[in-house]
């Protein structure tokens, strides 16, 4: 697996840190509240696993089963929602997480959804935002790190399902492709 890999772009102990600076923004954005946070899988299950545990407070933890990618390098275009009923977010504070902000489609459909739910307000969080021009308007009111605009696997993020559990964010070999 770490043979394909061709570039550390983010090494697991600069996420770390900038793990522990979101978690403080966070808390201090959300003073004393039960908030319902939506992880979206599978992307994000290892960025949220790491930050979540960096908020020693109570959360309502839910996940979303979304897809985009459809396992290669480029999105297709398409939300889907694969999960039959979306959490209970009516009236509440909801903290949205994905391990990458690309296109923006993902975010923005997720959002509209949980708008349409009745939540009383969604915020974003991504650990990656790839510098490039998006294709609906929207941005993360979280970002871990601003990338380029280049396929990134690694830390909850695949290629073909892979190599989601490396510790940290790099880029694939071509011949691995
Ligand atoms: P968007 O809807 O913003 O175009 O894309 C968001 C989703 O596409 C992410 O949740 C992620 O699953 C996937 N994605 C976008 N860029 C990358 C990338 O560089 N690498 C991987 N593995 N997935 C990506
Ligand atoms: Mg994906």
């Amino acid at each position: 697996m770490e043979a394909d890999v061709e570039r550390v772009l983010i090494a697991e102990d600069v996420i770390e840190k900038r793990l522990d600076a979101m978690a403080r923004e966070i808390r201090h954005d959300f003073p004393g509240e039960v908030i319902v946070v939506i992880v979206l899988l599978k992307g994000a299950f290892v960025f949220a696993a790491d930050l979540l545990r960096r908020l020693p407070r109570m959360l309502e933890i839910e996940c979303l089963n979304v897809a985009s990618y459809h396992g290669g390098t480029e999105s297709s275009g398409e939300v889907d929602f694969l999960d039959r009923k979306l959490p209970e977010v009516r009236g509440r504070r909801v903290l949205v997480l994905d391990d990458i902000l690309d296109t923006g489609r993902t975010l923005a459909a997720v959002v509209e959804r949980l708008a349409g739910e009745g939540a009383a307000e969604v915020r974003t969080g991504v650990l990656l935002a790839k510098d490039r021009v998006r294709a609906v308007e929207v941005e993360a009111d979280y970002v871990g790190f601003e990338i380029g605009d280049e396929f990134v696997i690694g830390y909850g993020l695949d290629y073909q399902g892979r190599y989601r559990n490396l510790p940290y964010i790099g880029t694939l070999r071509r011949e691995a492709m």
